[in-house]
């Protein structure tokens, strides 16, 4: 086999192969770690678990902080699945379907598409993820119009524990209606399911369906996007949203300082907007404008802020400014929420959607729960958290270390997504990793998401919620269930966090 066994450079002291996290709260030390280059590498080892018996498990960039990639079984790193497999052939609907390998990079995915003069419609706030590791979780960015990266998949290749034998089998599986032509479909190409239950269960189903090989995505011609960001006072927010705000942008997302600064809270107002369709002549020219000319202003995200969300001297002064002057958190937030205000930045869409401060980012987590939207029922789960989080900080002095996230998804019927069947405001709470009383505001701040019905980021912290509480708020869970154990009847793509939320 061509692939490469027991990587050399993640090994443990005992020579154990062992992988971590990007935040580094989940450790694995998995029986076997594989870096497969191709489909037939992946078959043999989906071949090999079976056999085996042992639970098998594939990670994309370990960007989830939640247990999702855990294993204790053969670890299945898909770093080096990362190639653009090119449009895709068998179809004759209209439009732009690109196939990729699961494991590649959206940074990479990003400039292979750039070099096409096509864009994804939307992504997450940042680019380090793996295509499939994002969509498996449901990752999203902020958008009303397209919901959330799930809502790009036109066809997904699954390999998979053919149902009928023990033994590995690849499908491609499609929507009911899906992209690929019967006619045109060559007979040898692995097995097409096309039904409308089994897509929107593998869609979002982290890992627990089998290892996904490649998927075709649906995306745009190059386009760019015209963000501007505005520090005002919640309550002149909350107004706006009220008046139908999110009706009038391609993108909004919201940050809020929970807590009050001389009675008020403040936040930062992001939107987007798309400059116009233009040729790609006159879009490489107003690029090299903004590159070279008296825009340059225009171009750069605000250079303070970016400076210092990607410098680590910053992030070890935050992480001491909050655990020693933890009073001071409320204006250590107003002055966060301030250095990120642009007048205007224009780019290209993906670099747009990129919101940077990666060094931060990645030395932090949060619990990311999505409410719907309908009868104003984030604003109702707002207010109560504000009261929470307020009480918390004043009685015992340990708080959030930056804004709360407010981002927002149009429904989808992907099952087992949170954006299931409604629009919804996606609200995360963000803590530094080594900041004081984490884990005990983490779960209050959970039993409230929960309180109020609101569903969590599978890929985020989501430790206190069980199998219960998802029955209860998806309501085509049973169905997702009936897809679960047809992919997966020995158990081989279980793991702790399955067993946790679904099983
Ligand atoms: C700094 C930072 C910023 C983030 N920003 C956002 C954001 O803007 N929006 C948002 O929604 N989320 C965001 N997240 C969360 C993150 O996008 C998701 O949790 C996502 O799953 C991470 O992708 P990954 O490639 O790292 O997947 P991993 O963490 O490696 O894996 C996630 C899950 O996917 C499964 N998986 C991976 N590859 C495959 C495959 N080939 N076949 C089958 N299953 C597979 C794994 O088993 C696991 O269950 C952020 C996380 C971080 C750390």
């Amino acid at each position: 086999m061509g692939f490469r066994k027991h990587v050399v450079n993640k090994k443990n002291f005992f020579n154990r192969p062992v992988w971590r996290n990007s935040v580094g709260n989940i450790v694995i030390h998995p029986l076997a770690y594989y870096e497969p280059e191709n489909l037939d590498d992946l078959t043999a080892l989906v071949n090999e678990a079976i056999a085996a018996k042992l639970p098998i498990r594939a990670v994309g960039a370990g960007h989830s902080y939640s247990s999702a990639p855990h294993t204790n079984g053969l670890l299945v790193d898909t770093s080096l699945l990362s190639r653009n497999l090119g449009p895709y052939p068998y179809t004759s609907k209209s439009g732009d379907f690109i196939e990729f390998e699961s494991g590649i990079r959206l940074k990479q995915l990003n400039k292979e598409l750039d070099k096409l003069n096509l864009a994804l419609p939307t992504m997450g706030g940042i680019d380090h993820m793996a295509l499939a590791g994002a969509l498996q979780t449901g990752t999203h960015g902020s958008n009303l119009t397209l919901g959330a990266m799930s809502q790009m998949v036109r066809s997904i290749l699954l390999v998979t524990h053919d149902p009928t034998r023990e033994g590995a089998k690849v499908y491609r599986i499609e929507k009911s209606d899906g992209l690929t032509d019967k006619n045109t479909y060559p007979p040898e190409a692995p097995e097409l399911i096309q039904d409308d239950d089994v897509f929107h269960s593998v869609v979002v189903s982290f890992g627990t369906m089998g290892i996904i090989y490649a998927v075709v995505l649906a995306v745009e011609r190059l386009f760019y996007l015209e963000e501007r960001k505005q520090l005002d006072s919640w309550e002149n927010i909350k107004t706006q949203l009220q008046k139908g705000l999110l009706a009038q942008h391609y993108s909004v997302y919201i940050l809020v300082n929970p807590y009050p600064v001389k009675g008020k809270l403040s936040a930062l107002l992001a939107y987007s907007d798309r400059t116009g369709s233009k040729s790609k002549r006159t879009l490489i020219l107003e690029d090299m404008k903004r590159k070279f000319l008296h825009r340059i202003d225009r171009a750069m995200r605000n250079p303070i802020s970016q400076l210092l969300g990607n410098f680590p001297l910053t992030y070890w002064l935050f992480v001491w400014l909050i655990n020693r002057f933890p009073h001071r958190i409320p204006h250590i937030i107003n002055r966060a929420l301030r250095t990120q205000q642009d007048k205007t930045y224009v780019n290209k869409s993906y670099k747009v959607m990129y919101q940077g401060l990666d060094y931060l980012k990645e030395r932090a987590y949060d619990a990311e729960f999505a409410i719907y939207l309908e009868q104003d029922k984030y604003l109702v789960l707002l207010d109560d958290l504000f009261v929470l989080l307020q009480h918390l900080h004043n009685k015992y002095r340990f708080q959030l270390s930056s804004p709360i996230e407010l981002r927002f998804i149009k429904q989808s019927e992907v099952f087992l997504t949170p954006e299931y069947g409604k629009d919804v405001c996606y609200i995360g709470t963000p803590v530094l990793k080594p900041a004081y009383g984490n884990g005990i505001l983490l779960y209050h701040i959970q039993q409230l998401f929960m309180k109020h019905g609101a569903r969590p980021h599978w890929g985020k912290m989501n430790e206190h919620v069980e199998k219960e509480y998802i029955q209860k708020v998806y309501p085509r869970f049973n169905d997702w269930l009936i897809q679960f154990k047809r992919f997966n009847p020995n158990g081989i793509f279980s793991n702790r966090f399955s067993r946790q939320m679904v099983e």
